[in-house]
């Protein structure tokens, strides 16, 4: 599903380049889960920006269900984008104008995969049907979380892309959160690749790894 091969990141800074990523290797196979960790500043972000075709690589390469990412030009990519890959970030990042159900389905219409059943099972699944009619800004931290989870799922992607997205919640909440994640990514065959903190949320996904020194530096299975 997804293969990222000796891929390089340096970002130009006035003190002159900083070497983020020095030689990445990981990849997850289709349907299955991986946490991504390492301490702030080992480029966690910065790789799932170019994994999300958000950045380009200096060097390397990186795919996605097939699809070399350097190879699609910007239309594909943005295309692409918008049905192949869900994005949940730590901020809930809805757009606060719209009401929830809104929220919830505006990638899926803007991508034209907009499946009024598979919505309405989100909502159920979610259990946001009685908040469909507020705003972003009348939900919790909680709440708002499970729309972005619902609105990144939405299109049914292969591939789920989280940066720590239970960061802001309290513990019963990100266990509440990613607990509906999981079960939403087995019936929708999504593969997960979760930036997370928490060695107690990364040991819920299949596998891990850690970024160090620019690089991975550990690869646990369980
Ligand atoms: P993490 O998500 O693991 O905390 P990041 O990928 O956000 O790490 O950042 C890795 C390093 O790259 C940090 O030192 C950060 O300050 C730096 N960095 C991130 N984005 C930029 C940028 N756009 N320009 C310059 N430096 C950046
Ligand atoms: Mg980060």
């Amino acid at each position: 599903m997804l293969q990222v091969q000796g891929v390089f990141k340096s970002y130009a800074t006035p003190q002159g380049p900083l070497a983020v990523l020095q030689g990445v290797d990981l990849h997850l196979e289709h349907g299955s889960s991986l946490a991504l960790m390492g301490e702030s500043g080992s480029g966690k972000s910065t790789l799932l920006h170019l994994m999300a075709g958000l950045d380009q690589v200096d060097r390397g390469t990186i795919s996605i269900a097939g699809q070399r990412l350097d190879q699609m030009n910007e239309a594909r990519l943005a295309n692409w984008r918008r049905t192949d890959i869900g994005l949940v970030f730590q901020q809930f990042n809805l757009i606060s104008s719209l009401k929830i159900d809104d929220n919830l389905a505006f990638q899926a219409r803007l991508a034209g995969r907009f499946d009024p059943l598979w919505q309405a099972q989100l909502i159920e699944r979610l259990g946001l049907g009685d908040l469909l009619k507020r705003y972003p800004e009348q939900l919790s931290g909680g709440q708002q979380q499970r729309v972005a989870v619902g609105r990144a799922l939405a299109s049914k992607p292969g591939l789920l892309l989280a940066d720590e997205p239970t960061g802001n919640l309290d513990e019963a909440t990100s266990d509440e959160v990613l607990q509906l994640l999981l079960d939403l990514l087995r019936d929708s065959a999504t593969s997960l690749l979760m930036v997370t903190h928490s060695t107690r949320v990364a040991e819920r996904l299949a596998h891990k790894v850690v970024l160090q020194n620019g690089r991975v530096a550990d690869a646990g299975e369980r």
